[in-house]
């Protein structure tokens, strides 16, 4: 039987699986998903857990869960090694396995790079997955069960992960918080339209958010964040330093004999398969994959997420005989989260809206994109009963 093995569960891998099984299969081929959790996790959502705004469930469904009756089948393990003339994949699944493929979707996604200062990898919390929020949750727990007056928390990085965390602790931790953003640019939100990023330096600056800009962090320790700036550096005490800046791909990746971009990336023709491997596709955040006009696409999900349209046609075609299409991205535009019940939104990179209906169009739009009709259906009926029973535990 022809098989199709998808590393990583995320937009990239857990989208082109599903779009794959509801291809008209003459004789359907198995369609292995693997990824080292058991759960996909919705990262747009991500900060929405740090001000208990939403819940595990509704952002992190199991694998299990997301892919009964579709026929795929889910491994969880770790991808160790791929060999793409023996064509197949090295897994630990507790004990080390080996899996065939006939078609490979390679969708592991990128890693947080704690190395670029001193002192980061003890000392800083990357945020990108579950597990991170976890270690920001408890240290945040920690920090609100001490006796302190104030709660000194440093984020480096002003692009949307920084300033989206900025907001959302500050309206967590309230008075008590002394939130600081660290950026080494001249402007937060860089790759953001300019009413998107006015919008989101309002929101900073209305929850008492400190911005440094034009400043580098050389250097973390336990209870200090050292700042260069332009004209001096100094050292402060901080109580938390949360680290945004920069991506990275894992070893496995970087060493893997095919086509690398300078940041590491894996090259893609148009049609997103491995430069010099038919056989082999690289889409999401590992991909490095030009737009018409010849840019390097932005490792956003709306484009892992569009991504797995075209990948999975283009598996489908290729073990069909059939032409294989050139991969389109269209920008639809770009959320921010901005604290609790609170966005901005730039649809076409056009028109702009904020406040409150930007928050409920931005979880609108994110309810539309989950995985399956059945969780999209578990909590757009729970987004809309929320209210209600919240009303009647009041009243009781
Ligand atoms: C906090 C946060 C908020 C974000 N918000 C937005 C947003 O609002 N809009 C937007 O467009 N983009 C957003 N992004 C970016 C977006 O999440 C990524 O661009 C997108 O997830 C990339 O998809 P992917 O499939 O390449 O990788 P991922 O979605 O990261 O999936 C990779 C998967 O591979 C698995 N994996 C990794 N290594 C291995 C291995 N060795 N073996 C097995 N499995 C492995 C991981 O467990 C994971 O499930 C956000 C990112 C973060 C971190």
């Amino acid at each position: 039987m022809t098989r199709i093995c998808i590393l990583g569960g995320g937009f990239g891998g857990l989208y082109t699986a599903l779009n794959l099984s509801r291809l008209p299969w003459a004789v359907m081929p198995e369609i292995i998903l693997i990824d080292k959790s058991d759960r996909f996790l919705f990262t747009p959502f991500l900060y929405e857990l740090v001000t208990s705004e939403m819940q595990e469930w509704e952002i992190a469904p199991t694998f299990a869960e997301l892919l009964a009756d579709t026929g795929i089948q889910f491994v969880q393990g770790l991808v160790t090694n791929i060999d793409f003339e023996a064509k197949q994949v090295e897994v630990n699944i507790g004990q080390p396995d080996v899996l065939k493929y006939d078609r490979l979707v390679l969708a592991i996604g990128a890693e947080t790079p704690m190395n670029l200062v001193d002192g980061a990898s003890e000392y800083a919390i990357p945020f990108r997955n579950l597990n991170d929020f976890y270690r920001l949750n408890s240290k945040l727990k920690l920090l609100e069960a001490s006796n302190r007056d104030k709660i000194r928390v440093c984020i480096a990085g002003g692009g949307s992960s920084g300033v989206e965390l900025a907001c959302k602790i500050a309206d967590r931790l309230k008075d008590r918080g002394r939130v600081r953003l660290v950026d080494r640019n001249h402007k937060i939100l860089a790759n953001s339209t300019d009413t998107n990023r006015k919008i989101a330096e309002l929101a900073l600056s209305q929850r008492g958010v400190w911005t440094d800009l034009n400043t580098k962090i050389s250097q973390v320790t336990d209870r200090e964040v050292t700042l260069d700036y332009a004209d001096g550096s100094d050292t402060l005490p901080v109580d938390m330093i949360v680290w945004t800046v920069g991506t990275t791909f894992t070893k496995m990746l970087q060493n893997l004999p095919v086509k690398h971009n300078h940041q590491g990336a894996i090259a893609t023709e148009s049609t997103l398969q491995v430069k010099g491997y038919a056989d082999v596709f690289a889409i999401g955040d590992l991909a490095s994959c030009l737009d018409a006009n010849g840019y390097l696409l932005p490792a956003t999900a709306q484009v892992a997420f569009q991504q797995s349209q075209y990948c999975a046609w283009n598996v489908w075609a290729s073990l069909n005989q059939k032409p294989l299409v050139t991969f389109s991205y269209i920008p639809l535009g770009e959320f921010i989260s901005l604290g609790i019940d609170g966005a901005t939104a730039s649809i076409f990179g056009k028109f702009s809206i904020d406040g409150l209906p930007a928050h409920w169009m931005r979880k609108f739009a994110y309810l539309l994109r989950m995985p399956t009709s059945q969780h999209q259906w578990k909590i757009g009926t729970y987004w809309l009963t929320k209210p209600l029973i919240q009303l009647f535990r009041k009243s009781v």
